[in-house]
Formats: C-alpha cells, structure tokens, sequence
C-alpha cells in the first residue's frame, strides 16, 4: 500500500513552505499505524497542499516506535518525534504542535477512530477566517454508559462554565492556525480544553460534524478516571479565563467580605462585653469571628501573591495581556 505515497510530499529538511501539518499523537497503536498514516496521505494529496505528518511517540511499549521510525525513513511526508516516556496526550500534541511548520495544523488520533477524510472539511472552514475548527462527533462510536453519558454532561458544564458553545470538547480532530496554537501553553490533560484556552486567545471558533468509528485495534487509554480529572482542569480553565490577570479582584474581594464582617462582629462582641458587661467567652459567634478575620486575611494575601505571580508570568515570557488579530493603516 506504500506505494501511493503522494507525489506532492514534502521532504522534512526541505525549507519549502508548507501549507498543513497534521499532528498525531501515538501511544501503542501498532496494528494501526501505517493504516492511518496511509489515509491521512490519501486524504491530503487530493487537495494538493504541502504538508507533513508529524507522528509523536509518547513512550509506547506495543513496537509502535520501531513501525513508525521505519515508516519516517521511508516516506517524506512523515516526520515522527519520538518521546523519551510516556508522558501522555497532552505533553504529545504540545510536542507535535513544536515540530509543526505550517500555517494550517490538523490534529487527529491516531486510533483511525478519526477519519482522515474529513481533513479537507475541516480546511475549507478554516479558510472561511476562523482560527479554530473543532471536529464534532456527531455519531460517536463509543460505550453509551461509560463513555457517551460523562461525555455529554461534561461539554455541558465546559460550554456553560468557558462560554464557548460547542457539542464536542473530547474530538481530538481539530483544526487550528498556527499563530493561535502559538500563544496557547498546555500543560496537564489540557488538551480537551484547546477550544476554551482558544477562545481566552480571542480565537474565532466554530464546528463541523465529523466521522467517527468504533476502535478498530487495541484499547482506549482512558476510563471513567478522566471524568474526575476534567472537573479539576475545568476549575484551572475557568479561573484562567475569568481572573488571570486580575486575581486580586476574586481574592481580595470574597478576603474583603470576610474581613469586614468579621470585624463587625468582633466589635459587637467587644460592646456586649465592655458596655453590658455580659461573658462572652462561650460565643459561637466569637469562633465565627475569628475564623473570618483570618480567612479574610488569608484570602487577601492569597491575591497579593498571585498578582505578583500573575506578573511574573506575563512579563518573564514577555506575554502580552492582549492579542491582536490584525493592524489596519
Ligand atoms: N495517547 C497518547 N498518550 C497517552 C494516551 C493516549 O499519545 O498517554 C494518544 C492515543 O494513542 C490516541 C489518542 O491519544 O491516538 C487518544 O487516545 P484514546 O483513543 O485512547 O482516547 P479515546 O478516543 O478513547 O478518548
Ligand atoms: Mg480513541
């Protein structure tokens, strides 16, 4: 089958431009791998681009790395990185999204339950001047219980909590600009979070329905496990879009709240004991008091710090607080 390599391939070391990257991350997938590579080649040659795939090996144990270096050595359109462990899916694309040069990147699994076919689709939205185009699996092929039911619910809570109204949070076939992938910086499973992390970027987002197939080798990597690790990213996100540079305005006003009223109650606490004289010793509400002074200056230090830290972030990386989409003169 290799022989239908494209003809338009362009060899990795050659400093032409290109036009795609398609990004895969590879985590044990043998049986599939020269299978997808095969369909992903297929599905771009007829749109005449130049464009590479980019394999990331995340420290697979099934002889996926040996299949993919052999594979990478023989055709020119493949270029594989190849991981020193697994470090899972997200460290992956972000090593993918480094190796990648093109204008236009594609990310896929690399599971073929992705159809590659769908690439070209995914192309002409971006075209239309979005930045994002997130793959949505509309007929997804998975467990309806342990893995559509989580799922559902998840991109419910994600789109209401990030604002942004997509059906699929979890199709890992995306399109994106290469600018915008540039400012974004992953790190944990944050990889679900692309299209939320995107639009904090100010990205122009949409979706289109996209193939989906059941699993045709090995297993899926994940289990019900993720759905706890989602809500946690989901509080990192949330707080990121709403308060990163600005963290004194969540922490110092709920430590303000704190603070005041805990003061309030101590001074009515300090009348009824110097002025009616009464034993104040067993109060519930001297706790109470207590307890919300010191949270409300715990709460206040709190955003000092991560206002510092928030700083340090911005302006060790020369981050901008802004990102502009264009300069019209
Ligand atoms: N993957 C990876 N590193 C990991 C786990 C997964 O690179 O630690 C890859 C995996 O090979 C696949 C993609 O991420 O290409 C999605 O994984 P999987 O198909 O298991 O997830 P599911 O489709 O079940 O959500
Ligand atoms: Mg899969």
């Amino acid at each position: 089958m290799l022989q239908t390599k494209s003809n338009n391939s362009t060899p990795t070391t050659q400093k032409e431009q290109l036009d795609l990257s398609i990004v895969v991350p590879i985590y044990n997938e043998a049986e599939s791998l020269s299978l997808l590579i095969e369909a992903i080649a297929n599905a771009v040659t007829i749109t005449h681009l130049n464009y590479e795939i980019i394999c990331v090996d995340d420290g697979s144990t099934d002889g996926s790395t040996k299949i993919l270096t052999d594979l990478a050595t023989q055709r020119s359109d493949l270029k594989a990185v190849i991981l020193r462990r697994n470090y899972g899916q997200t460290p992956a694309m972000a090593a993918g999204f480094e190796n990648a040069r093109a204008k236009a990147i594609i990310t896929l699994d690399g599971d073929l339950q992705n159809d590659p076919a769908d690439i070209p689709l995914l192309l002409d939205k971006l075209n239309e001047g979005y930045d994002l185009v997130s793959g949505w699996r509309k007929q997804r092929q998975d467990a309806a219980l342990t893995r559509l039911l989580p799922s559902k619910i998840a991109n419910w809570i994600i789109g209401k909590v990030t604002g942004v109204k997509i059906h699929d949070y979890g199709c890992s076939l995306k399109a994106y600009r290469s600018e915008l992938v540039a400012d974004m910086n992953l790190y944990g499973e944050l990889h679900r979070f692309l299209p939320a992390l995107a639009y904090i970027e100010g990205a122009r987002i949409t979706e289109i329905p996209v193939r989906h197939h059941p699993r045709r080798y090995g297993n899926s990597k994940y289990g019900l496990g993720r759905t706890i690790r989602v809500v946690m990213d989901l509080l990192t996100v949330f707080f990121m879009k709403k308060f990163l540079t600005k963290p004194m305005h969540v922490f110092g006003f709920w430590g303000l709240i704190s603070l005041i009223s805990g003061i309030l109650m101590g001074l009515y606490l300090t009348v009824v004991k110097l002025v009616m004289g009464q034993n104040i010793g067993d109060r519930p509400l001297l706790i109470l008091s207590v307890l919300l002074i010191l949270t409300g200056i715990e709460l206040f230090s709190f955003g000092l710090l991560a206002e510092l830290l928030m700083r340090t972030y911005h302006e060790s990386q020369k981050r901008p607080i802004y990102r502009v989409r264009e300069v019209v003169q």
